[in-house]
């Protein structure tokens, strides 16, 4: 996955992959002019992209409190305000003939009766029947819940076009479960996937995130990980995602990252 604004499309080329996510952040202005650059950049290049990622602005990642408080559909003083801008990047989406749409959408609470549950599901109702005007998909990021917890949303929410953007290591960083295990759940509604690793949280301090790690370097298995993707008959790009601080060592991993999973196939 690479992010408009920050990555340089020929370098990402330059790292050995076919085709990539777009990451867009939720500062970055959607004119129509920016949408044609990209449009023409993408098919001078001859780059497919298969999703559009949104970020939003105010989102933190820092720690498990922080994401349950800024991340996604949920947080109630930005939820008009991220619907609104939503529908932009779908729409910038399929101005540059993307079919997918991606995002957090936050912590879904398990609770069904819950009001931000219910005003969430009706929130990603509409997104979806945003996107299926422009025929996408919406994939919902996994990690901040539980593999049934998600399938029970899914089900709830009950739109044909969406599904899940399945990240391996968001299951670990957050504890939710062995991502395996929650492939296996969750495997037919799986639209699109990252490949990422990294380390459980420290059970001593609560609310810690784990550590996102180079590919290969964590606690998912990746190669486990590629096995069940192919054993259930995922048949879609496997997208590196890698966000390390220093932007430098970010493109290095994932060169490294491309070699490993061709090491893989
Ligand atoms: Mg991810």
């Amino acid at each position: 996955m690479f992010w408009a604004g920050r990555d340089n499309l020929a370098e990402v080329q330059s790292l050995g992959v076919q085709c990539g996510q777009l990451g867009v952040p939720g500062d970055l202005e959607l004119t129509d002019e920016f949408a044609a650059g990209w449009k023409s950049a993408l098919e001078q290049a001859q780059f497919p992209v298969v999703t559009v990622f949104a970020a939003y602005n105010g989102e933190n990642y820092a720690d498990i409190p922080t994401v349950q408080r800024t991340v996604g559909f949920i947080p109630r003083d930005t939820r008009r305000e991220r619907e609104q801008r939503t529908y932009q990047v779908i729409d910038f989406a399929a101005a540059i003939g993307v079919g997918s749409f991606a995002c957090h959408i936050g912590f879904v609470p398990e609770d069904t009766t819950h009001p931000d549950y219910i005003d969430v599901r009706e929130m990603v109702r509409r997104v979806a029947d945003h996107a299926a005007k422009n025929k996408q998909t919406f994939a919902l990021e996994t990690g901040q819940e539980p593999a049934h917890v998600l399938q029970h949303f899914l089900k709830d929410v009950d739109r044909a076009n969406v599904g899940i953007n399945f990240d391996p290591a968001n299951m670990v960083l957050y504890g939710t479960g062995d991502p395996i295990e929650a492939l296996t759940v969750l495997g037919p509604q799986v639209v699109s996937v990252h490949v990422k690793d990294g380390d459980w949280p420290n059970r001593n301090q609560p609310g810690a995130l784990g550590t996102e790690r180079p590919l290969g370097q964590g606690a998912v298995g990746i190669s486990r990980f590629v096995a069940k993707l192919k054993e259930i008959g995922f048949r879609g790009p496997l997208n590196i995602e890698r966000e390390a601080e220093n932007q430098q060592e970010r493109i290095a991993d994932i060169r490294k990252a491309v070699a490993y999973l061709k090491s893989l196939a």
